[in-house]
Formats: structure tokens, C-alpha cells, sequence
């Protein structure tokens, strides 16, 4: 059977947005909650283990309904931003969570409080739920009081998640016009943005002058917004949690040491020449003395080769399949329980995810398919994040989600994979150029600008805190961007505008380092798939089917990998410097 492009059914989770089903699972979360409730005189420090065992159970349970109603919200509204009905349930959905959290909060915060001692005793017993419970008691010296924690809650909904929705909802609706064909035709950004790889120069920087048009336009008011979101985080996490630093708030979330950030951003600046004689390279493939920034994804060999969807499919399916039969099969159930949605259609989210919802449920995947080699590496990449949550599907609701800086792993490796699989059947060298390049072109995306990203993010925080300009930020961006690039390409102007185009930076401050995490962790691990052969398997297996059941640093420990040391973040490195090396030989 030929898969086809296609809208996904959401029906596992629910049939309709006016359905019994739906409206029950509210009514049921209630009284879930309302018995809940009833536990609260029960814990004293002294509750025999099965007991408290149970608690913990009976809030899997809401947990799982809350997370079923989240994600039929949120996915219904990224299948269409401009459907009123799934807005307002997003928003319903939202102010629900809000309330029954402010609702159960006693239960966290009394774990929290809990002597060592009793800690400890309950620990011994609580099983898969184990590095959940450890990781709820690392926020204890950040913890507020019960009334503290719910203000925060309440004030959340209509401040700053509102603010990131009303960002959202400004940038989402951004219609960008560009000349393609002779005729001016209006854009999303994400087809805007594909014309950034287009083979014709003027294209390339058409498109990018528009986007920052744009952009610039609402500069102010979003740069406005992006301050509002930075003091907010410093008030709440700084001021009243006591966070050494913004970014060690995010970090603590990770379960990622400060000093394993510290030396993956340190290891990334010192090697930013990597990526600038690259660039130089490209130049002397595109024949000119000195690439533009609009230059820097630009096809080296001017293949537009396009893949159909079923075709992209069968060949993302193989090259799973043929490194390990489990991981074809279980990329398979998404496409055929139609859990996919792959087609372009006019309000659709921009871009691609994986939404994995529950352990037992197959996973969700957006993307916008429009036949390129790049979008078939993007499906790979987002099937790739859905085995791994199949994989972890022996863990609990709490425990199965791999954690943030383990999150690009599966995805990276899956769409290492599949290039792998596209060079070896391919014999026009045009397009086996074209290939390589994208590699270096793709590492740089993820590992090269992402670190920039997160050195910017914390400057503009300390800026900001010191009441800076949203022009000053976009002047510290743009020295920021002349650091990465040294006299390897001509930047212009507008680029200073590209800050406030970057949707991480308002929705999850000090995330991006993840990318880089990720990628340079994935490109070690293929050096060493590359070295080992079959034996490397099911060592690879054994990480992602833990999830997120442990801290990511003894997950990785055990593989026998040092996230603290330079020398680890080096390797990754290496690797792309040797890719570049074999470019320079081609
Ligand atoms: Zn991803």
C-alpha cells in the first residue's frame, strides 16, 4: 500500500470536541481530584509505604486524563490555529489544569517537607516511580508555601502562558509576500523559510529580507513582550525561588549539572571556526570570494530532487528497519494508526513535532511535508523521537518521557540514519555532494547557532535585569552573530531583528542548548555505532528505553559518558571537523 499525505485522526484520544467522552473525562478528573482531596489527613510521615504507593498511583491516574485532555487541545489547535472551538478549549483546558493543580499542590509540597529518614524509607519502595519522587524533593530549597505556590499558579494562566499565546497568536498570523515564479504569492514562514535553501541567490535573500520586514515591523512590541517574559522569570525564579541563576532554573528541570552546560557553551565558542571554514568552503563551491548570511543554507550542487511522500516513507521505514527490525515496526504504528499528519493545509502549525501523549498510546507527529531530501530527514527526525517514547512505554506516565537533553537523541540518530541510508543508493554525485553538505549545513543549525542562541539568551536576561533597550538587545544580538561568523560570511543589517523571531526564547528560556546537547551527544554515539557495529545496539537500546526513569547523567554515565568533561563535548566536534575535511578533499 503507497502512504499519501494526510490529515491525522485524533479519535484515539477523543471523537469530537461536543463529545460525552470528552465532557466526561472533565467529570471524572473532578472527582478523581475531589477523593484526593480526602487523602490529606492521611499523610503523616509515619504512612506505611503501600499506602503511600497508592497515593501516588491514584494521581497517575488524573495525570494521565489531564495529559489526554492537554494534548486533544493542543493538537487539534496546531492542526488548525485559526479554529475557535479548539481555542477556547485549549483555554478551557489550561484554566482546568491550573485549578486541580492549585488543587492536589499538598501533596507535592508535603513530599517536599518530608524528613530524610521517612524520604527514604518510601523511596525503597516506590519502584518506576523512584527518580520522579527523587526529582520533586531537588526543588524542595525552591519551594514556596501552599498559598505562595498558588498565586503563582492562578496569576500564570493570565500573565505569562497567556503572554507566550498572545506572541503565538501575533506571529502565527504573519503573512510574508515573495515573488516565486514570477508571480508574488503570500507565505507562511515555514514556506517562506524553505525558500532559504533555494538554488537561486536573490530568492535566498529575498526571502530572508522579508521575513525580517516582518519581523522588524513588530520589533518593538515583541521585544517588549520577550522583556516582560525575562523579568518574570527573573521575579519568580531568581526573587522568590532563590535560583543561583536563570539558566540553573531551567537546568535544575533537566536534572542537568550547571557545569555540564557551562562546558558544552564553552567547548562550542572555542570551536565556532569549524563552522566558519565551512563557510569559506561553500564559497569557493558557490564561486564567489565570500558568502551573505542568505548564503549559509544555500545548495552547494543545485539538486531539487524531490521524494513523494511514499516515498519518503518507505525509505524512512527501511533505513529503521534495517538497524534494528523493533525500531521499523514500531515507526510503522504511527503511519498506520494514522497518528501523522503530513499534509500543508492553510492555519496548520508551522514546522514538525512529536507529541508523545501516555506511555501505552503511539505517539503524534506534525509535520509539513513538501517533498525535499530535508523534509524526508525531518520525518525521520520526528518518528525517531516516537519510537523512543515507545521504547520507554514500560515506564510510568511520570517516567517515560525522556528527559530534556536526552529528547534529541532517537530523533538525531534516526535522521543520521536515514542519510546514511540515501547515500548509499545514491550514485549521482551531484546529489551525494548535495547530501554531505546538508550534513554540515544541518550541524551547524543545530549545534553551532543553537549555542550562539544560548549565549545571547543569557546576556539579554543580565541586560534586561539592567534595564537595557529593546534596541540595545538587538545590538548585543548582533555582536553576538559577528563573534559566531568572524570574515567568514557578510552579514547584513536586518539579522539583528532575528531574536525576536525565535519562538524558544519566549516559550522555554535557556532550552536551545538542548539542540547542541543532543546533536553532539547523537554524533559520538554514530562514531561509536560506526566503530562497534551490532555490539553498539543494544547498548543504544538501553538508553532510550529508559526514558526518563533516571537522572540523564547516569543514564549516559552508564554508556560511559562524561556530560561534564570538555573532552566528551570535543569528540562531537571532531566529528564535524572531519566532515568538513572530507568536503575540502571532494
Ligand atoms: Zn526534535
Amino acid at each position: 500500500m503507497a502512504y499519501t499525505l494526510s490529515r491525522w485522526s485524533l479519535d484515539d484520544l477523543y471523537p469530537g470536541f461536543n463529545s460525552p467522552e470528552l465532557e466526561s473525562a472533565f467529570d471524572q478528573v473532578e472527582e478523581q481530584i475531589t477523593s484526593f482531596e480526602g487523602v490529606r489527613g492521611k499523610l503523616t510521615p509515619e504512612i506505611r509505604s503501600e499506602q503511600f504507593l497508592e497515593i501516588v498511583r491514584a494521581s497517575e491516574d488524573t495525570r494521565r486524563t489531564i495529559l489526554k485532555l492537554d494534548a486533544f487541545a493542543g493538537l487539534a489547535f496546531a492542526a488548525d490555529t485559526q479554529d475557535q472551538v479548539a481555542q477556547s478549549l485549549q483555554s478551557r483546558v489550561q484554566q482546568f489544569i491550573a485549578d486541580i493543580t492549585n488543587r492536589t499542590l499538598f501533596f507535592s509540597l508535603w513530599w517536599k517537607d518530608l524528613d530524610e529518614a521517612n524520604a527514604a524509607r518510601l523511596l525503597e519502595g516506590s519502584g518506576d516511580y523512584r527518580y520522579y519522587l527523587e526529582e520533586m524533593r531537588h526543588f524542595k530549597p525552591h519551594t514556596l508555601s501552599e498559598p505562595e505556590e498558588k498565586v503563582v499558579n492562578l496569576k500564570d494562566v493570565t500573565g505569562s502562558s497567556a503572554l507566550i499565546t498572545l506572541y503565538d497568536s501575533i506571529t502565527n498570523r504573519y503573512v510574508f509576500k515573495l515573488k516565486v515564479d514570477g508571480k508574488v504569492q503570500e507565505l507562511t514562514r515555514a514556506q517562506l523559510m524553505n525558500q532559504v535553501y533555494s538554488s537561486d541567490p536573490g530568492t535566498r535573500a529575498k526571502a530572508y529580507q522579508e521575513q525580517f520586514r516582518v519581523y522588524a515591523a513588530d520589533g518593538p512590541i515583541l521585544g517588549q513582550m520577550y522583556q516582560t517574559r525575562v523579568r518574570d522569570w527573573y521575579n519568580e525564579n531568581i526573587s522568590l525561588r532563590k535560583f543561583k541563576t536563570p539558566n540553573s532554573a531551567r537546568n535544575l528541570m533537566n536534572d542537568i549539572p550547571d557545569e555540564a552546560v557551562d562546558a558544552l557553551l564553552e567547548v562550542a565558542r572555542r570551536n565556532a571556526g569549524v563552522f566558519q571554514r565551512f563557510f569559506k568552503l561553500k564559497a569557493r563551491q558557490l564561486g564567489v570570494r565570500k558568502i551573505r548570511r542568505y548564503d549559509i543554507y544555500a545548495p552547494v550542487a543545485g539538486s531539487t530532487k524531490q521524494y513523494s511522500f511514499d516515498q519518503a516513507a518507505q525509505m524512512v521505514l527501511d533505513s529503521f528497519n534495517s538497524f534494528m527490525p523493533e525500531f521499523g515496526t514500531l515507526a510503522q504504528r504511527v503511519l498506520d494508526q494514522n497518528h501523522l499528519d503530513s499534509e500543508i493545509r492553510k492555519g496548520k502549525r508551522g514546522g514538525a513535532f512529536c507529541a508523545s501523549i501516555v506511555p501505552e498510546m503511539t505517539p503524534y507527529v506534525l509535520v509539513n511535508y513538501q517533498g525535499s531530501a530535508r523534509e524526508v530527514a525531518t520525518l525521520a527526525h520526528e518518528l525517531g523521537h516516537a519510537i523512543h517514547a515507545m521504547l520507554a512505554s514500560h515506564h510510568t506516565t511520570f517516567t517515560f518521557h525522556s528527559s530534556l537533553p536526552l529528547a534529541e537523541t532517537a530523533s538525531t540518530f534516526g535522521e543520521m540514519m536515514l542519510i546514511d541510508k540515501m547515500l548509499s543508493s545514491e550514485s549521482d554525485p551531484d546529489v551525494r555532494r548535495d547530501i554531505l553538505f546538508r550534513q554540515v549545513d544541518d550541524s551547524y543549525a543545530t549545534i553551532g547557532r543553537q549555542a550562539f542562541f544560548a549565549m545571547f539568551e543569557r546576556k539579554a536576561h543580565d541586560m534586561i535585569l539592567r534595564n537595557a533597550s529593546v534596541d540595545e538587545i538587538s545590538a548585543m544580538y548582533f555582536e553576538n552573530l559577528k563573534e559566531q561568523f568572524r570574515d567568514s560570511l557578510r552579514l547584513s543589517e536586518e539579522f539583528k531583528w532575528e531574536w525576536v523571531a525565535i519562538p524558544h526564547f519566549y516559550h522555554t528560556p535557556f532550552y536551545v542548548y538542548a539542540y547542541s546537547f543532543g546533536k553532539l551527544l547523537v554524533l559520538s554515539l554514530y562514531k561509536q555505532y560506526k566503530a562497534e557495529g551490532d555490539g553498539f545496539k543494544p547498548k543504544y537500546h538501553k538508553i532510550l528505553s529508559a526514558g526518563g526513569s533516571e537522572a540523564p547523567a547516569r543514564i549516559l554515565g552508564e554508556a560511559g559518558i562524561d556530560i561534564r568533561s570538555a573532552a566528551f563535548w570535543q569528540g562531537g566536534f571532531d566529528v564535524i571537523r572531519e566532515q568538513v575535511e572530507e568536503l575540502e578533499r571532494l
